[in-house]
Order: C-alpha cells, then structure tokens, then sequence
C-alpha cells in the first residue's frame, strides 16, 4: 500500500464510502452516542466498549487505512483524543490511565475499515490486553541498527514522495 489515494478519495466531496459504517454516522443515518463533532474530526462511545467511556475518534472523510489518511486530517484526531483523554480522566468514569490505539490493517486487528483512534480508560484488573512477548527478544545493537537504516531509508522515500504530493 502507497500513500497514494484510493479512487473514494479522489471524489470531490467527502469520499463516503457505501457500506461503510462510520461514513453512516457521520451521515446521521446511524446511531452513535456522540460525544464531540466538528467539521473534520467524530469522536463517538465504541458500541462494544473495553471499558466503560471507550471511545472512537474519526476522520469525517473516509479513509481506510492509515496512508489514506492526508496528514492535515490526522493531526486534528490526534488532538481531540488528547482532549478526550483529559475529559475521560476528568468525568467520574473509573480511570486510572489511557491507552489511545490505532489498528491499521486487518493483521493488526483493524475490523471497521475506516480509520479510528481508540481512546480506552484504564484501571487495575480491567482485563484489558494486547497479547504480545513485551521484552522477551534483545536484538543485538548491529541488528537494531541494520534495521534503523532499513526505516530511514524508507521513511526518506516516503518524504520525497509526500513533499511532492502536499498542498496539490
Ligand atoms: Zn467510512
């Protein structure tokens, strides 16, 4: 996948996609309990909560994954989920810490295809997880930097590709 735009996205308007669900709430034409909305960013409670106030930020323009998503529309989910962080902690609701989560592809657990930032109050025991040997691997310096220079590398790539695809 390229940072290139699908075909929804070189729509004129807002790229809704049919069959997508959140374009749907975003729509108005399916239910969500919302809790902030603005002219770019949705941010409504996940209909299957981790915890209780488990809450979705959106992009109202679809993008499925992550690279379809232009840097002018993430920084602004970013910064409502920085916000709502700070309400979930300041509500009542039990929280004793956040996690903000971002499944970006199926292998990575992403299961509605247009992209959405998790924010999920924490605390003690609520059984929340994601499976993983946390630590259990200490790559030797000279693999993490083989591996460090393999990123650049394409992050460089990806740089040039954006500098030139920015502000059309
Ligand atoms: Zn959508």
């Amino acid at each position: 996948m390229g940072t290139g735009a699908l075909p929804e996205l070189q729509d004129p308007g807002r790229g809704e996609a049919a069959d997508c669900v959140f374009c749907a709430i975003v729509a108005g034409t399916a239910p969500a309990s919302v809790i902030y909305d603005d002219a770019e960013v949705l941010a409504f409670l996940d209909i299957r909560p981790v915890t209780p106030g488990h809450l979705l930020v959106i992009p109202k323009r679809h993008a499925p994954l992550l690279a379809d998503l232009d840097e002018a529309t993430g920084a602004p989910v970013f910064r409502v989920a920085m916000r709502l962080a700070r309400a979930v902690r300041a509500s009542g609701l039990r929280c004793e810490g956040i996690n903000l989560f971002l499944a970006d592809g199926e292998a990575a657990g992403q299961e509605v295809f247009h992209t959405h930032l998790h924010v999920i109050p924490r605390f003690a025991g609520d059984g929340f997880r994601i499976d993983a040997d946390w630590g259990s691997v200490m790559p030797p310096r000279a693999e993490l930097d083989a591996i460090a220079a393999q990123l650049r590398d394409a992050y460089e790539a990806f740089r040039i590709d954006e500098v030139s695809s920015l502000d059309p």
